[in-house]
């Protein structure tokens, strides 16, 4: 086993360990969506493992 496969194995770990804490905010969900979603209320991108995630408050950024 080489260094570099070590340190992917163990980034692939901590990927799947992942809290999304560092989350980029990318839109509100309005209307229907919001039941698609499971009631959540705006979609984020985890810059850290690079995962959507949603979350079920509305952002108070916008990109309008
Ligand atoms: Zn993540």
């Amino acid at each position: 086993m080489t260094w570099a496969s070590i340190k992917r194995l163990a980034r692939r770990i901590s990927l799947f360990f992942c809290l999304h804490a560092d989350l980029t905010f990318i839109r509100n969900i309005y209307g229907d969506e919001i039941f698609f979603w499971g009631g959540d209320r705006s979609v984020w991108k985890c810059r850290r493992c690079g995962q959507t995630v949603t979350q079920p408050h509305l952002s108070q950024y916008t990109k309008d």
